[in-house]
């Protein structure tokens, strides 16, 4: 692999430096596994200027995080495309949103072009050492990048060129900033949202395979909690609604069916808990404050033992039974435990 210019200058090492060692052993250059991908910056999609200071924090982000936008999956693949999407979230974000800029660090689109989305963060990526706090994921922007990737991934699958792009992308970002990849999440592992939606949700283990390939780095999936929605029935469900009660939500029927009165009482919960409620903004959203994912699961579940009478108990025990597994009545079901059943 060529060593460019900028990886050079990453290594503090100059052209005339490499020159100088002419007569001496070649000094051991790790040339990076992964090349830098073409990101075109803020000025190439002519972006707004943002409304406000973008905030750099002193730290590298340790979170990856896949987003779709839930757009329209256009059929144009241009790179004129790209851009205008680019400047639609950025709009979208700024005028319906208020925030001062594009919430997402990058965006993939369609036809595999990445594009900037907040200034400074193609810059800042670069340098390997900080991160540009966006608003892409409530409560953990200052630990996670995010990539939007244009389009609605709830049933039809991202097209090839989009894939290709953003294996390559997120490698780069993971070997910039040393992230596992165990780390690669989807918006819906820290929030309650359908984002990425299911299809590129179901895909993040192949990413997670494709990323590690390219770095020769292990693979491992994170621990990650169900989300669950409206059309839900069975266990889980009914586990949930024994949870809730047990938390005091005492209108939720104990019916196994996620319908419209869960939905509701899932959405008192996170009002009540300042759940905070951010499902995917990339240009749209519907009412997703109803729905129960990662946010809401740790604050539902405590540690119990099997044979505890209450409602945490009875939840235990419905999970137990649904997955087959026999448990002494002594046996303390733990937060690993409960996210092991839920899996
Ligand atoms: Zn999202």
């Amino acid at each position: 692999m060529s060593i460019n210019r900028r990886a050079l200058l990453r290594t503090g090492l100059t052209v005339g430096a490499l020159g100088a060692t002419a007569g001496l052993a070649r000094p051991a250059l790790a040339a990076p596994a992964v090349g830098e991908p073409q990101i075109y910056d803020t000025r190439n999609w002519g972006a707004r200027p943002p409304n406000g200071t973008i905030q750099v924090l002193n730290q590298r982000p340790t979170f990856i995080v896949v987003h779709h936008t839930a757009g329209a999956n256009s059929t144009d693949l241009s790179l004129e495309h790209a851009f205008a999407i680019s400047r639609g979230i950025q709009n979208f974000h700024m005028d319906s949103r208020g925030w001062i800029d594009s919430g997402q660090q990058l965006t993939n689109s369609r036809g595999g072009f990445v594009t900037e989305g907040r200034h400074r963060s193609l810059e800042v990526l670069t340098a390997r050492n900080r991160h540009v706090m966006g608003a892409h994921v409530a409560n953990n922007n200052s630990t996670c990048i995010g990539i939007e990737n244009e389009g609605l991934y709830m049933e039809v699958n991202v097209t090839t060129r989009l894939w290709a792009s953003l294996v390559h992308l997120v490698a780069y970002i993971a070997q910039q900033y040393a992230i596992p990849t165990s780390r690669i999440m989807g918006h819906r592992d820290f929030n309650a949202t359908l984002c990425p939606g299911d299809v590129l949700y179901r895909r993040l283990p192949e990413l997670r395979t494709a990323v590690g390939r390219l770095l020769g780095a292990p693979v491992s999936d994170p621990d990650t909690w169900p989300l669950l929605r409206p059309g839900d029935t069975g266990a889980k469900v009914l586990a949930a609604q024994h949870l809730l009660r047990a938390r005091g939500i005492t209108e939720v029927p104990l019916d196994g069916v996620y319908g419209p009165a869960m939905f509701a009482a899932v959405q008192r919960f996170g009002v009540r808990d300042a759940i905070p409620y951010e499902p995917c903004y990339g240009c749209r959203h519907d009412d997703e404050s109803g729905l129960l994912g990662a946010s809401g699961w740790p604050l539902l579940v405590r540690p119990v033992q099997v044979d505890e009478p209450d409602d945490v108990g009875k939840a235990a025990r419905i999970l137990l039974d649904a997955a087959g597994r026999r448990a002494g009545t002594d046996t303390l079901i733990d937060t690993p435990t409960w996210r092991s059943l839920l899996r």
